[in-house]
Order: structure tokens, then sequence, then C-alpha cells
């Protein structure tokens, strides 16, 4: 097994050993020349090998990290592709501006953002962070800088959002911010009892609410299988009541345990106590965004817990029309393996049309878990998974893998053959040599 290195994904599974990493300063400068293929890391925050260049070289462009402009009249912000979204943030909320979509956490980098295509608790409203995108620059290994929108070049533009960092480097990014009265949100939390129960919700709060998304107990069965807590919220009112403190600095884990912290007894105590400590009656409070948004945020390097052999994460989409006997069975599978995660995620998905020939989310009910890395037993498990994900046409996300089959990939993603068109020559990944049996 390779070493660990600064350069791992968020799961620390799998690891690779780049053969080189270059760090980027300067959105001017020409790529490095080195042998081999090279891959743009951003801030690792990418589950399996998506990020990863095993014997090649690795792109760091956290030194990218300057802000080109903001008009606070629009919103309107363009900024180099290193910048964490945590940066943004911390440059505009005060001023009344927020991210129009987000992922789970702010530890992400614009460039990454882009090339996941990552998606929020608002993507039945608003898409993703592509959607989002006005324009952008991408320097190929040709040396060419090509601008790209959603109106020029706009082939290359859809090869590039959501393409897993494939179609060169994305210097810098041009996208609007949305308005807010102040840095709050007004949340709805409801207890469900059973799966059912996610799915009545979900139908009515999607039309009210801005930000929805459901916590599930993954290890519920028999009748409570699927239960959970829904969260609906939308930013707060100019005045609102009872706004709570900002929370202070995070904690963190201080040191690599040397086993993974999560065994089923404590995991279903713990999914116990969360499901039981929210009231039968639906609740409504003003939260901070920081906790709304980023939960997991609040205690820094928690991917220590899970220990030296790290772990997966498993997210999925299958189409409405199917979602709920394949989420039912899925969660079954789960419980009956008494493997699982604290915070298993489910979210219907909206109907906009992908903006990346490889994004991930289209219609549909998506459900992601973390599993501690336990060999056999849980590559055994995934595999059940995938097979319930195939039959129902579903897909598996990119940002959080580390096993698909190539089989699966070329079901889930059928415009592959359309991106390859617009791969950089020089650009390759752990990830997509994976998927597609492509040489380094
Ligand atoms: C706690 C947690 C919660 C999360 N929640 C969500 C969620 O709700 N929704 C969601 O969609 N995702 C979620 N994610 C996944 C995360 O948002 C994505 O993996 C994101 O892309 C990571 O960004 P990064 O900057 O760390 O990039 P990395 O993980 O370092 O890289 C991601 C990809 O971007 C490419 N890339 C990076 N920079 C550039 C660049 N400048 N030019 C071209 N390509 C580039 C890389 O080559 C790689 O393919 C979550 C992750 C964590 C850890």
């Amino acid at each position: 097994m390779a070493a660990l290195t600064p350069y791992q994904s968020w799961g620390r599974y799998p690891r690779a050993l780049p053969a080189g990493v270059r760090s980027l300063r300067f959105r001017d400068q020409p790529l490095p020349r080195v042998a081999g293929s090279v891959l743009p890391f951003g801030n690792g925050r990418s589950y399996g090998d998506s990020c990863l260049n095993n014997g090649g070289t690795l792109l760091a462009t956290r030194g990218l990290d300057r802000f080109l402009a903001f008009d606070p009249a629009t919103g309107l912000i363009r900024c180099e592709a290193g910048v964490l979204l945590s940066e943004i943030l911390s440059l505009t909320v005060g001023g009344g501006w927020f991210l129009p979509v987000t992922p789970g956490t702010r530890y992400v980098t614009v460039g990454g953002a882009i090339a996941n295509d990552v998606h929020g608790k608002n993507h039945h409203l608003a898409g993703t962070f592509g959607h989002q995108v006005i324009r952008l620059e991408l320097l190929r290994s040709s040396g060419e800088r090509l601008r790209c929108g959603p109106t020029e070049r706009a082939d290359l533009f859809a090869a590039t959002i959501g393409g897993l960092g494939l179609t060169g480097l994305i210097t810098w990014a041009e996208f609007r911010l949305k308005r807010i009265a102040n840095p709050y949100v007004q949340v709805e939390r409801t207890r469900f009892d059973h799966l059912d129960g996610f799915f009545e919700l979900a139908l009515g709060a999607d039309r009210e609410h801005e930000y929805t998304v459901a916590w599930i107990d993954c290890l519920a069965s028999g009748r409570h299988l699927g239960r959970g807590i829904y969260l609906a919220g939308n930013h707060a009112a100019p005045t609102c009541e009872d706004a709570p403190r900002p929370p202070g600095r995070a904690p963190s884990i201080p040191f690599d345990p040397p086993l993974s912290l999560i065994a089923t007894p404590t995991l279903r105590a713990f999914n116990e106590i969360f499901y039981r400590k929210q009231p039968r009656r639906p609740t409504n409070g003003v939260e901070h965004f920081a906790p709304f948004f980023y939960p997991l945020d609040g205690i820094g390097q928690w991917n220590r817990i899970y220990g030296p052999k790290g772990f997966l994460q498993y997210q999925s989409v299958v189409p409405m029309s199917a979602g709920r006997d394949a989420t039912r069975a899925m969660l079954a599978c789960i419980a009956g393996s008494g493997q699982g995660s604290f915070l298993s995620v489910l979210k219907v998905f909206g109907d906009r049309p992908a903006a990346g020939l490889l994004s991930f989310p289209r219609p549909g009910v998506t459900l992601a878990l973390d599993f501690p890395y336990k060999g056999r037993a849980t590559l055994r498990l995934f595999e059940t998974l995938d097979t319930l994900v195939a039959q129902a046409g579903g897909a598996i996300y990119p940002a959080k893998d580390a096993h698909m089959s190539p089989r699966l990939f070329a079901a889930g993603y059928p415009r592959v053959d359309e991106f390859r068109r617009h791969l950089d020559p020089a650009f390759s990944s752990s990830f997509w040599r994976r998927v597609t049996g492509a040489v380094a």
C-alpha cells in the first residue's frame, strides 16, 4: 500500500502516489513540462480517486487564490480557480451575498466545484454549480488559453463542467452570487417514521423551500426502514428574531487513531439518539448558515475517525419512477449488512437538464452514505448496491467514487464518447483510467 501524502482524497481510499506535485502560483504561467500525465488537484475534498493521479503529476491549484473582480451591486464575481468557497463567503456574506449553489462542505475550490459540477440542497430550484458559471478560462497542454461559457465554445464548456479535470486547467471563473438579507436560515425540521414519509414531505416541501434534504437512519429496518429527519430551509427575512451567534472555531480530530472509531453498536445508538432528539412535531427556528449548510465542517479533519484504512462514500441517483422501490431495496440491503454511516443523506433532484456532459445530478432520488473500508465485506455490499442502481437505470457520483466498474460508468454516463472528443491528451486521473481502461 502506498504511503499517505498530503495529496490524498478525503476518504483516504484508495492510496495513490503521484510521481510529482507542481504548485501553481500564477494564472498566467504555462503548464509545467513533465513526463507522463497531469491532473489538477483542488483541495482534495473528493472522496475517492477522481482527484488522484497515481504515477503522474498533480497540479496543485490552491496557490491560484486571488479575487479578480466583484461587483457588490450585481453580485458578479470573478476569481482564480484555487479560491475556496469559504473564502468567497468570508468576503461576501457581510455585504449580503451568498453562493448560488454550495455542496455540504465550504472547503472546496472553485475549480473543483466546476470540475465535479457539484450540487447542493437547492438543486430542485437552482441546478448545479455549473449552471451558475458565466465564463471561465481553460489552459490546455497545447498552451492555448480558451475562454468558454454557455454561448462561447459551448461544447468545450459543457465538457469542462463536470469534466473531472480532464479537459485542461481552469485558471479562473466568473459567476453570479445570490442576494441574502443576513447570514441566517429559517429551518423547519420534521421527523418521519419510514421511507414513504420522506417522499410525502419531499413532494410538498420542495415547492415551498429553497433548500431541502433528509437525514436517514440507515440502520433502521422493518417498519422503520428509511426513517429520518427532513430539513427544509429558506434564507431568513431581513428582520428575524432570536438570531443565533455564529459558531466559534471548529474543534479538530487531533491525530490518526490506529483503528476506525466507527463500530455498528455505537452507530446504531448514535442514529437512535439523533432521531429521538427531534420532537415528533415539526420544529421551526432560525439557524446560522454555517451549521445548516456545512454540519460536518464543524469538526476539522473528521475523516480521521475512520482510521488508517479510510472510508468510501456511496452516492447514487435513480430515476423517480424507480426511486421508491430502489431506495427501499438499497436501505434494506445496507441495514442488513450492519455497515453504514452517521449522516446518510436522501434528496430529490430537480428536473433541470444537466449543465455538463458528465454531470452527475439528474432528475431522481439521490442517496449518499459513508462506509468504513472493511475490505471484501464493503466491496461485496457495493456490488449488491451497484446491481440495484443499474437495474433502476441510475448512476454513481464520480466525486465520491472509488469502486465503480467500467460497465456501470458507461451505463450511467451515456455522453462519455462525446466527452472524449474534448479530453486534453496530457491530462488523466486514477479514476479515469479505472473506469475507462485508458493508459496513463
Ligand atoms: C463533507 C463533504 C461534503 C460534500 N458534499 C457535497 C455535496 O453536497 N454535493 C456535491 O456535489 N459534492 C459534495 N462533496 C464533494 C465535493 O464538493 C467535491 O468533490 C468537490 O469537487 C471537491 O473540490 P476540491 O476543490 O476539493 O477538488 P478536488 O477534490 O481536489 O478535485 C476535484 C476534481 O476537480 C478537478 N479540478 C480541481 N481544480 C481544477 C482546476 N483548476 N481545473 C480543472 N479541474 C480542476 C480535479 O482534477 C478533480 O477531478 C462533499 C465533500 C465533502 C468532503
